[in-house]
């Protein structure tokens, strides 16, 4: 039995009967959540955990708690074995997420950006075509059975001679490779073209971009170096490839332009607007992401950032809105509680490589700089462009795959991620949903391992999933559930995975 020192509830450890097994617990919505190692949940109400700590529970009830091993009698030890190797069976797979830095070059100085990007002539900055063969060649002595190429920047279309090289080569690699391959761009579509986008739908790259919401959020967001509104010209050529996908016959539902949005100050109180956004561009899925202080955000914190109770508050509100859309029969879903929700209702694990026990850094990803140098992932090459090598792991020429699975820094990133040795996870009531990505712990608190519950990133993960469990606990009709479980039916193309795009167009 363990909980969160912040639980309000006081426990008798004497009191605890021998045969209840091994539990985590937490208030949420006016119950106690348990929770298990077989990423089994259960609330009762507050009144009864005493019962149940003393194994007294019977009946129904009772036999409920036994079947999802809440107690040791009656417990089926290889269902819960078999629970618990496939909510880990992404260990071991090998990276899937292989993103490519095909240039540093920008037309764009988004207020938030990430990706230390350099002008539109720094073309040194731009990945050669040699170098291009090696990430395929080297992605391809990965063991993984998915390869996800993920094209990112600066903004990967200002190189698209290597985006192309790499899709063509990979493509005719995989003719006896047979790896399930994919491909997907992250761009801010400014730069595209006729020839560009017939290229990208004829090969099936799926195509991500950056919308922040309605046109002035948008802009006032996304600055377009030199011109007024990169609204304008990203919901246009989001209609041109969604109507080309359209025409070549393909289910919209599963081939449209897809989006990230960033949430800055500016979006705090907007969220109606900027999910109406989404939904009038036929977008399914919405993330609704918090601003890192990386990058260009570091310097324009003061005038953005926001605090992660206000951030929460965002969240908890446009998630009503979400929720109420979905009632009225328009599906959307929250990126982040698709993922969060697959972890709770569904036997599986997402494989979310930032939202993983262990982190995928280097193990899940792998990101590959415009110079072939290989990095742990998106967040460690830009940690290396202010001058930090950390998360370097090799290059794509003169390193093996081997040298980077067993390179220390990968080692050190798996050990700092693995949740029951961690002190204050080892007692989360939502350890078995949760997740860990150290290159966060290392921005804000210096060190790999951080401090929960501290660090920003664990205050967004509980508060995410602690609204998440509210509403299951308070869902007395079980409506809110039922859309809960749409959301966690994988909506991708027929062999893609599902949460692969975590960087900024
Ligand atoms: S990181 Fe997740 S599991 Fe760990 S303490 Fe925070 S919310 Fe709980």
């Amino acid at each position: 039995m363990t909980g969160r020192l912040t639980t309000p509830l006081r426990v008798d450890p004497s009191a605890l009967a021998p045969e209840v097994g091994f539990f985590r617990y937490g208030v949420v919505g006016g119950k106690v959540l348990l929770t298990n190692e077989g990423g089994e949940f259960h609330f009762l109400p507050k009144e009864r955990f005493d019962t149940f700590l003393r194994g007294k529970i019977d009946g129904e009830e009772r036999t409920e708690l036994e079947r999802k091993g809440f107690f040791k009698t009656g417990l089926d030890i290889d269902r819960m074995a078999a629970r618990i190797r496939r909510k880990k069976s992404f260990l071991g797979g090998g990276p899937h997420l292989h993103i490519v830095v095909t240039t540093l070059r920008c037309n764009h100085a988004c207020k938030y950006c990430h990706a230390s990007r350099t002008d539109m002539d720094r073309v040194d900055t731009d990945m050669s075509l040699a170098t291009a063969r090696e990430v395929v060649e080297f992605a391809f002595s990965t063991p993984s059975r998915v390869l996800n190429f993920e094209f990112q920047g600066g903004e990967p279309t200002a190189n698209f001679a290597a985006l192309r090289f790499i899709v063509e080569h990979a493509l005719e690699k995989n003719r006896y490779e047979n790896r399930e391959l994919l491909f997907s761009l992250v761009t801010n579509l400014t730069l595209m073209d006729e020839e560009k986008m017939a290229f990208l739908v004829e090969k099936g790259v799926m195509v991500c971009t950056s919308l922040d919401g309605p046109e002035d959020l948008h802009n006032a967001n996304r600055g377009w170096i030199g011109k007024s509104s990169s609204y304008q010209t990203v919901s246009g050529w989001m209609e041109r490839f969604n109507q080309a996908w359209i025409d070549k016959g393909l289910d919209p539902n599963l081939f449209h332009v897809d989006a990230l949005m960033t949430c800055t100050r500016a979006s705090l109180g907007r969220g109606r607007e900027i999910v109406d956004e989404y939904v009038k561009r036929g977008i399914k899925s919405i993330h609704l992401r918090p601003l890192n202080p990386f990058g260009f955000a570091v310097n324009t914190w003061k005038q953005i950032g926001y605090t992660m109770e206000e951030f929460l508050t965002f969240y908890r509100d446009t998630l009503d809105y979400i929720l109420e859309l979905n009632q009225a029969g328009t599906f959307i879903q929250e990126r982040q509680a698709a993922m969060f929700l697959t972890k709770m209702l569904t036997p599986d694990d997402p494989n979310y490589t930032d939202c993983r026990s262990p982190s995928g850094s280097g193990s899940a990803q792998l990101a590959y700089n415009f110079d072939g140098a290989i990095y742990t992932c998106d967040e460690g090459r830009m940690v290396a462009h202010m001058g930090n090598d950390f998360f370097r792991l090799g290059h794509v020429s003169g390193s093996t795959y081997a040298d980077i699975a067993a390179h220390p820094t990968v080692r050190a990133l798996a050990v700092a991620s693995i949740q029951e040795a961690l002190p204050a996870c080892a007692d989360c009531v939502y350890k078995p949903t949760c997740g860990i990505q150290p290159l966060h712990n290392y921005m804000f608190d210096g060190d790999i391992f951080g401090q929960r519950p501290r660090s920003r990133k664990c205050q967004e993960f509980y508060g995410e999933q602690a609204d998440l469990f509210r509403r299951l606990a308070e869902d007395t009709d079980g409506r809110t559930e039922k859309i809960f479980r749409r959301w966690t039916i994988q909506r991708s193309r027929p062999g893609t995975i599902p949460y692969p795009t975590e960087g900024s167009a």
